[in-house]
């Protein structure tokens, strides 16, 4: 009766804390929140003005007196109080309506290879938000959990996360990860070689939004076929002459500047598979390699690694979820302590 009654001012909640986006998901409801993990702050005096999609949306509209920052960036916490910011927010939004939210259990999802001292940060602002258990838990494994993969077995299940700031590989078997890689190549790093290739083949700035958006209309990790091919015309602001000037770009274009930073996605994924031991490989070579995390929709990306290693690559079902479903899972039945870190 109590355990009802108390059931009804509290929800174990499941958090994939991203370098782009936060997903959190409630045992209950399934994912209540899906924001990307961006915070603007007036500095003086001191106020959050937006977290989250509002926030996001004035990244390069923001005058000297507004920062935006993305507190995760480059797949660690970058800037704590801003991360602390965040997630107590988010956990605040997902309250349902209750004045004092009670979370008993929380898992958070956190990188690969995080710091003691990140931890500890996120553990106190979770607690801060209303946590009374949190447990940690790696990205990759989440991910694995996600996709549906079998990993308390004794195989090889090879996971690659693609999210913003970087990419996560690793091999699992018997409920635990054998080998892992992580490199700083992942979306974030796409819009930053857009950024770069327009500004030296067409002498014109774009900002980090307009290159996201082109990496989902036009990006691509293999050649298109010229019956395929499709322009998008955008503005930039062109350096000779300093005004805004439209020219258009093709699938061709995002290949050229993309190529290099899937070449050493795959190269690490690779060298993943040679420090493996051959039992392991050899079964990781046979059952193929799941693509989650939001860069696994880039164009073309599972063939080029198909075509490259060998080996069979599937894009998970739903693979911007994956983590925070696979999370959820493990809270569902009951696994956080046994998995966490
Ligand atoms: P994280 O776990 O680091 O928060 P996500 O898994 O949410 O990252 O993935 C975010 C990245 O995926 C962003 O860089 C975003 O631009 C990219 N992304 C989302 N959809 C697509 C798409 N259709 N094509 C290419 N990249 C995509
Ligand atoms: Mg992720």
């Amino acid at each position: 009766m109590l355990r009802t009654i108390f059931g009804l001012f509290s929800e174990d909640l499941a958090i994939d804390l991203g370098t782009a986006n936060t997903l959190i998901s409630a045992k209950v409801r399934g994912v209540v929140l899906d924001e990307p993990s961006v915070v603007a702050l007036k500095e003086n005096p001191p106020q959050v003005l937006a977290v989250g999609t509002d926030a996001k949306n004035m990244i390069g509209r923001n005058p000297d007196t507004i920062k935006v920052v993305r507190p995760m960036k480059d797949g660690q916490i970058a800037d704590f109080k801003a991360t602390n910011t965040m997630l107590s927010h988010f956990m605040k939004r997902c309250n349902n309506g209750r004045i004092l939210p009670s979370y008993p259990r929380v898992i958070i999802c956190i990188p690969c290879d995080s710091t003691d001292v990140e931890k500890q940060t996120i553990r106190q602002s979770a607690r801060s938000a209303g946590a009374r258990e949190v447990y940690l838990i790696e990205e990759p494994l989440a991910a694995a959990v996600g996709a549906g993969l079998p990993i308390q077995k004794a195989g090889g299940n090879m996971v690659v996360d693609i999210g913003g700031g970087t990419t996560d590989i690793a091999i699992l078997s018997l409920g635990g990860i054998v080998t892992s890689k992580k490199i700083r190549v992942a979306g974030d790093k796409f819009d930053e070689d857009i950024i770069s290739y327009v500004r030296k083949e067409f002498h014109c700035q774009i900002g980090e939004l307009v290159a996201e958006r082109l990496k989902h209309d036009l990006g691509t990790a293999v050649k298109v076929e010229r019956k395929d091919l499709k322009h998008v015309k955008l503005q930039g602001q062109s350096f000779s002459e300093g005004r805004p000037v439209s020219f258009s770009l093709t699938h061709d274009d995002l290949y050229e500047a993309l190529k290099s930073s899937i070449r050493q996605i795959i190269e690490t994924v690779l060298r993943c598979l040679e420090e493996t031991k051959h039992e392991l490989a050899a079964e990781v070579a046979e059952d193929g390699m799941v693509l989650t995390g939001g860069g696994a929709l880039l164009g073309g990306l599972d063939q080029i690694i198909r075509d490259q290693t060998r080996i069979p690559v599937q894009i998970a079902k739903d693979p911007k979820q994956c983590v925070a479903l696979g999370c959820l899972k493990i809270l569902n039945e009951g696994n956080a302590a046994t998995y966490q870190v």
